[in-house]
């Protein structure tokens, strides 16, 4: 702890001596105090990049969002915790805004400061369990920029396809769903959010579709050679794809190349913007359900996957993103979220599969809200098709089920 450099910003000084106290009990000594944001950003213009910057929120004057502004416009600490006696839901939201800005935030406390509760976060900083850093929307490469739509295609060789685990709670596991990548010679793995851009820039999303959702048939019969049965797959599909004339054809042909069931086949209508499905759009996905292939809204609850959409389309499954599961262990407001939606949708009869599952904690809030079919981190990360059967292997008792009821 002797090496961290932590800043305070507490207006009270009785609460600022207190924290200061805790922080060289907890064998921190590098401590910046300040009691406005002024004073903050002058110590910061003098001593550089924080580790740790520990915030306030109501003072008299500048609040403290525009400390934690500042802090993400200039990189000026690694990290950041909340403290402040506003109300939960307040801090709660300014932690979801400070994340949005790309901060590493640690925790969202309400005062008074616990020692042990700023122990445990000082340790998880210096465990390295920060947050993912923030994707870009736009590509950085300007090399991939400058590619033709020509030149493009001709890299489809390198869009290779990584498979996350979906498990029921006795640890059965449910099927795969597919995820493309980018593996570029000089660039590295490049995730959807890297390379989409130019992909959609080029108009190459059909190519980019058709792709991955023959790898990861060829992956799902390649599994019926070994284990005696094809492995369900899901394959995100962007809407406009379903506008495609020959859509019903190309997927009922790669069906039938494969040898897998239409059962096997989950078609997951990932989020467009201001995609409000026409006649064909939908004609393509009753063609789907009718073939036997599952239908799932993904992302469920997150822009324009609404409840609306959820009225109109034949969805045989509904998937709820990260954003409401992450965390719900110790946020009453996501557990409720997702409580909901377990509830609608068994009175709806559709799958659940609950996304964003990264520790102990949510997957117990899950064991009590209904035992969904699982996906995230705290079960495995996404990985190429080699990987995925070593993994299936190495599970003991995971026989395959297409369903877990
Ligand atoms: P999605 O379909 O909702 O996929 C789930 C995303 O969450 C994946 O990100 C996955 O790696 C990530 N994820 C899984 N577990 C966790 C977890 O525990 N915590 C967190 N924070 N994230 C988790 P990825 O692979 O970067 O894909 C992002 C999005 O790109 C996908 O979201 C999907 O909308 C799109 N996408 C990916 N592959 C394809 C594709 O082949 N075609 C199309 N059209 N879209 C795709
Ligand atoms: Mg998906
Ligand atoms: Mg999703």
């Amino acid at each position: 702890m002797h090496s961290l450099t932590v800043l305070v910003l507490e207006d009270h000084p009785f609460q600022l001596m207190a924290l200061h106290q805790m922080l060289n009990a907890n064998g921190v000594f590098d401590v910046l105090t300040a009691e406005s944001v002024e004073a903050a950003c002058q110590t910061l213009s003098r001593r550089g990049r924080v580790d740790i910057a520990i915030c306030d929120l109501q003072m008299d004057g500048t609040d403290g969002l525009a400390l934690i502004r500042h802090l993400a416009d200039n990189d000026l600490a690694a990290a950041l915790i909340i403290l402040s006696g506003a109300e939960p839901c307040v801090i709660d939201s300014v932690g979801e805004l400070a994340r949005q800005l790309g901060l590493n935030v640690l925790g969202c406390l309400q005062k008074p400061a616990n020692s042990l509760v700023l122990l445990q976060l000082l340790r998880r900083y210096l465990d390295g369990e920060a947050i993912e850093p923030r994707l870009p929307q736009e590509p950085q490469y300007p090399q991939l920029l400058a590619l033709s739509a020509a030149q493009l295609a001709d890299c489809k060789a390198q869009w290779v396809v990584h498979y996350q685990p979906k498990v029921c709670f006795g640890g059965k596991l449910a099927g795969v769903e597919a995820l493309v990548r980018w593996q570029h010679p000089t660039l590295g793995l490049l995730s959807p959010a890297q390379f989409f851009p130019v992909i959609e820039r080029a108009n190459l999303f059909d190519i980019l579709s058709w792709h991955v959702l023959d790898q990861a048939l060829a992956l799902s019969a390649q599994h019926r050679l070994a284990k005696g049965r094809a492995l369900p797959v899901a394959v995100n599909i962007e809407p406009k794809l379903l506008a495609r004339s020959d859509f019903r054809q190309r997927i009922t042909a790669a069906l039938e190349r494969h040898k897998v069931p239409a059962s096997d086949l989950t078609l997951e209508l990932v989020e467009t913007q201001g995609s409000t499905l026409d006649n064909l759009q939908l004609e393509a996905l009753l063609h789907l359900r009718i073939l036997g292939c599952q239908l799932s809204i993904d992302d469920f609850g997150l822009g324009e996957s609404n409840l609306q959409r959820l009225l109109e389309l034949p969805f045989s499954e509904l998937k709820l993103p990260s954003e409401f599961v992450r965390g719900m262990g110790q946020d009453g407001k996501k557990a409720a979220v997702v409580a909901g939606a377990l509830i609608m949708a068994r009175r709806m009869n559709l799958k659940v599969v609950v996304e964003g599952v990264e520790s102990a904690d949510d997957l117990l809030a899950l064991k009590d809200l209904g035992r969904p079919v699982m996906q995230g981190y705290f079960i495995a990360r996404p990985m190429p098709g080699a990987e995925l059967c070593s993994w299936i292997s190495a599970r003991t008792g995971a026989g395959l089920e297409s369903s877990c009821k």
